[in-house]
C-alpha cells in the first residue's frame, strides 16, 4: 500500500516524498483512512511506530480541505495536547514538515517559560495549536485563547498525560471545546483510567493498534 492509496491530498504526498518516506507504516496505513473519513479514533501505538505522521497527515488533509477564508488569531481549528514541552516541539515540527506545501499555520505552547511571547504569538492567525494542558489553561484564563473553533482534538501520549497528573486539566479543556468535533486518542498503554478517558472523549471510535 502507498500513501497515495490512503487518499491524502497531493501537497501532502509531495511533502512525504520530500521527507523520503516510501511507504506508510502499519499504524499509518490503519489510522489515516479512518481519520480521513471523519470518525473518532482510539489508537494504541508506541513512539517510533510513525504515529505522529499517522495523525498529522490526515488532520492536515481535513483542515486544508474545508478551509475558512482566513485563519483567525488566537482561535485554532485543531488542538493537539501532549504531555511535555519536548513532545509539543516534536509534534509541531512534524506539522511543519508534512504541511510545508499547505497554507496552514501552527504554533506551540508549553509551561515553564514566560507566557508573554506566547500571548504575542496568539495575536497571529493559527490553525493548529500544539500544547501542554496546564499552560493552555493559563491562556484560556487570560482570554488570549479561544477554543470555540476547535474541529479536531488530538490527545497524544494520553497515558503519559495521565501519569503526569493532567487529568483534571484535560477535563477542564474538554468542557471548553465545541461538542461537535473529531477526536483522536493515542496511547502506548491501556489502563482502566485511559479507557475511562477514552469513553468520555471518543464517539463510537474506530480502533487501531500496532
Ligand atoms: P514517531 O513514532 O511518530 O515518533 O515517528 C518515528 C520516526 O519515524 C520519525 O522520525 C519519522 O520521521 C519516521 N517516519 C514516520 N513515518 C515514516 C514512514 N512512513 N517511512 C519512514 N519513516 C517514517
Amino acid at each position: 500500500i502507498s500513501f497515495a492509496d490512503l487518499g491524502l491530498a497531493e501537497p501532502l504526498l509531495r511533502a512525504i516524498a520530500d521527507a523520503g518516506y516510501s511507504n506508510p507504516t502499519p499504524i499509518q496505513a490503519q489510522a489515516i483512512p479512518q481519520v480521513l473519513q471523519g470518525g473518532d479514533l482510539l489508537a494504541a501505538a508506541q513512539t517510533g511506530t510513525g504515529k505522529t505522521a499517522g495523525f498529522t497527515l490526515p488532520l492536515l488533509h481535513l483542515l486544508s480541505a474545508h478551509r475558512p477564508a482566513k485563519a483567525q488569531p488566537g482561535r485554532p481549528r485543531c488542538l493537539i495536547l501532549t504531555p511535555t514541552r519536548e513532545l509539543t516541539a516534536q509534534v509541531e515540527e512534524s506539522v511543519q514538515i508534512y504541511g510545508k506545501h499547505l497554507p496552514l499555520k501552527s504554533m506551540v505552547m508549553f509551561g515553564g517559560v514566560n507566557i508573554n511571547p506566547q500571548i504575542a504569538a496568539l495575536r497571529k492567525p493559527v490553525d493548529i495549536l500544539v500544547a501542554t494542558p496546564g499552560r493552555l489553561l493559563d491562556h484560556v484564563g487570560q482570554k488570549t485563547l479561544d477554543l470555540s473553533g476547535v474541529e479536531i482534538l488530538v490527545l497524544d501520549e494520553a497515558d503519559r498525560m495521565l501519569d503526569m497528573g493532567f487529568i483534571r486539566d484535560i477535563r477542564k479543556i474538554l468542557a471548553l471545546l465545541p461538542a461537535k468535533r473529531q477526536n483522536l486518542l493515542f496511547s502506548a498503554t491501556f489502563s482502566d483510567e485511559i479507557r475511562a478517558l477514552a469513553k468520555g472523549v471518543l464517539n463510537n471510535p474506530g480502533e487501531v493498534s500496532v
